[in-house]
């Protein structure tokens, strides 16, 4: 059997009328740009969030960086993040000139530690960037309770879990501002790259709308800006998509409890670890491998035998051959829980429509693995 990681063409296939229908009358509509469709899918983001504003951007990266811009960060701001996390999120610090400040995370959920957070905050300290990792919420009100008592902003990196939730605070709640990206791998996707900025901040959502519009307030009228839009027809496939996304998350919620009872013997690995309460949407199902030493004979036996397992991600930000020293970024504290995920970390097969069948099949091919190896 072949069970592929990605699942687009199965998704698209199983509501191709409304993808296509949506598709066509944004075409026939004549407004491809800032048009009607995006105005009408940021109103039904804005009510499917609760939040009061939600823009739509050119991709998640431009999400994060254009709130930190519309939050006036600049050059010497300290923005604490992830080690763990895609680089992405440390990318759009530096982008606007910030130092990224790295921390650890928590070895359970692999979530930023807001232990790690308070101990890494200095007087040049202006935010916190806590990412959704893997579809599971970071612990935001104890990150949001440390952001009041030192007075800083707070910036979700929600590109991997959008319809997560806590288990008594929603996203969006106990922040500033929320980033989210559909690109296709996403749990909402689209056939390219977008993104969008949530907010309940009247001035984030108007610095926001003026900057990814070439700094326009009005026609001809400009000031510093850039081009970071939501095309209609990307507006359009996810307006199709978003009417599913509760049903589908539910779906990875339902594969990922198979995947753990079926893995529960196995004694070669943790399995995900679910903060009791908390809505984990399983943007990714990730098993630590305990002996990190096997990890790449691991993967190399799924990929082998037809499972499509993948890392997320095996090189941590500081690893990286072009993490900028010194200036622009610097770690904090011990990153030994980020630097032990992602030596130990595999992403096995999952999107809502992996029938069970397939999960069945990864599970068998993992404990044959566990059985000759442990
Ligand atoms: C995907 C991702 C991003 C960036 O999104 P793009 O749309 O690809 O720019 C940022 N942060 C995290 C955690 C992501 O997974």
């Amino acid at each position: 059997m072949q069970v592929p990681f990605y699942g687009h063409q199965r998704q698209y296939l199983s509501i191709k009328k409304e993808i296509d229908d949506n598709i066509q009358e944004v075409i026939m509509s004549g407004g491809y740009v800032l048009g009607p469709m995006l105005k009408k899918f940021e109103g039904e983001l804005s009510a499917y969030s609760g939040m009061k504003h939600a823009i739509g951007v050119g991709n998640g990266t431009d999400a994060l960086w254009l709130v930190m811009m519309a939050l006036g960060l600049k050059a010497g701001d300290e923005l604490i993040t992830n080690a763990n996390t895609f680089f992405a999120t440390a990318e759009a610090i530096w982008v606007v000139g910030c130092k990224a400040v790295l921390v650890d995370c928590d070895p359970l959920t692999n979530c930023i530690d807001p232990k790690a957070v308070e101990a890494a905050i200095t007087p040049k300290t202006k935010a916190i960037v806590p990412v959704h990792l893997y579809g599971q919420c970071a612990p935001m009100r104890e990150i949001s309770a440390i952001a009041k008592k030192h007075n800083l902003f707070v910036i979700e990196d929600n590109a991997q879990a959008i319809d997560a939730a806590g288990d008594d605070f929603k996203i969006g709640e106990l922040s500033d501002a929320v980033c989210t990206s559909f690109i296709i791998q996403k749990n909402l996707g689209t056939f390219g790259d977008a993104g969008a900025v949530f907010t309940n901040n009247d001035k984030i959502n108007s610095e926001v709308r003026r900057l990814r519009n070439h700094g326009s307030t009005a026609r001809n009228v400009h000031s510093f800006g850039f081009n970071s839009r939501l095309d209609d027809i990307h507006a359009g496939i996810l307006s199709a998509k978003l009417k599913h996304i509760t049903a589908w998350s539910d779906q990875r919620i339902a594969l990922a409890k198979r995947y753990t009872a079926g893995l529960q013997g196995a004694k070669s690995f943790t399995l995900p670890y679910v903060r009791p309460g908390y809505r984990h949407v399983f943007h990714l199902y990730v098993i630590e491998v305990k002996d990190i030493s096997k990890r790449e004979a691991f993967l190399k036996f799924l990929n082998d035998n037809g499972v499509d397992a993948k890392t997320h991600y095996s090189i941590a930000i500081h690893q990286q051959a072009g993490y900028p020293w010194g200036k622009d970024a610097e770690i904090r504290g011990s990153l030994k829980n980020a630097e032990y995920n992602a030596a130990a970390c595999i992403s096995l097969p999952m999107f809502p429509e992996l029938t069970t069948d397939e999960v069945d099949y990864c599970i068998a091919k993992v404990l044959e693995w566990d059985k000759a190896n442990s």
